[in-house]
């Protein structure tokens, strides 16, 4: 018994140490902003003498945000009943990193926070109005966007990069714009994206093939998924990795705006 005290002190304090946060990621014009301001508005808290909106000088680009006691925490799964904790609700804190969603900066800046020691997850924004447009460019976009950050956390958990984590980083990917009626349904989304990342990944694993070194068993880390025969998806990514990835649409703005933001905070509360 005293064992299990020390531990659920040193987990406490632990916890305290690193502020929660989650790295907001996604092509430009998907709706991070308006995601963020939205999620600025739910915070407020009568309660709350620290003002929620101010931005954090410990993490750049870091909004502090609050979220509603009404949403359950994943943590609390794991807490008796009778827990005090859970009478006196209080409202989370956490930390949502909005990020430029365009051009070099996605690499140099935005998926540079996946090494973020508080990172508890990542919500990847996309506009689900243009996937499924006759112009594909937006679909190839926000597909090697995507690309580009899944391989990111599956370095960090294969690696030999710094800082690896040992913890799962699931990821939201966020549909957004489920007002305007060219919005695919999440299933469409989901398809989609799986089947245009699975391009973006043959294409670069033929390059990774053709330098003409001999077989390199380290370039099976540098193929998303890894170097196996199975097309991608993103079942592949959980039973390989331990990354999970949801699709769960929403409307920031527009006739509906607001409506389905509740489950991605119920989301973002199931990682906290
Ligand atoms: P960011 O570049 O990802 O930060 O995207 P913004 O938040 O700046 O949004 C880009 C545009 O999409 C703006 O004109 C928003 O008003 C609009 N927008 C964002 N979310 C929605 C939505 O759910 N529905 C509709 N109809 N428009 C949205």
């Amino acid at each position: 018994l005293p064992s299990l005290l020390h531990l659920y002190f040193y987990t406490q304090s632990a916890r305290t140490k690193v502020v929660p946060t989650f790295l907001l990621l996604g092509p430009s014009g998907a709706g991070k902003t308006s995601l963020v301001t939205l999620l600025q508005k739910r915070s407020s808290n009568p309660e709350d003498t620290e003002p929620a909106l101010t931005r954090t000088s410990q993490v750049p680009w870091g909004v502090s945000l609050l979220l509603p006691a009404s949403v359950p925490l994943g943590s609390n799964k794991y807490r008796s009943r009778n827990d005090v904790s859970l009478k006196d609700k209080h409202p989370t804190r956490y930390v949502m990193i909005d990020t430029p969603g365009h051009g070099k900066l996605r690499t140099d800046q935005a998926l540079s926070q996946i090494k973020n020691p508080g990172l508890r997850g990542v919500i990847f924004v996309v506009d689900a109005s243009v996937l499924g447009s006759s112009d594909t460019s937006f679909l190839r976009d926000t597909a090697g966007y995507l690309h580009d950050t899944l391989l990111a956390l599956q370095r960090q958990r294969t690696g030999k990069a710094s800082g690896k984590t040992k913890t799962n980083i699931p990821v939201l990917i966020a549909a957004n714009k489920q007002d305007l009626f060219t919005a695919l349904p999440t299933g469409a989304v989901r398809e989609r994206l799986q089947a245009e990342i699975e391009r973006v990944r043959v294409s670069r694993s033929k390059g990774l093939s053709t330098v003409g070194q001999q077989p390199d068993t380290d370039a099976e880390e540098e193929v998303l998924g890894g170097g196996g025969e199975d097309k991608f998806s993103f079942k592949l990514m959980e039973d390989e990795y331990g990354i999970s990835i949801d699709v769960v649409g929403a409307a920031v703005k527009g006739d509906e705006a607001g409506k389905g933001v509740r489950r991605w905070e119920e989301w973002i509360g199931g990682c906290l």
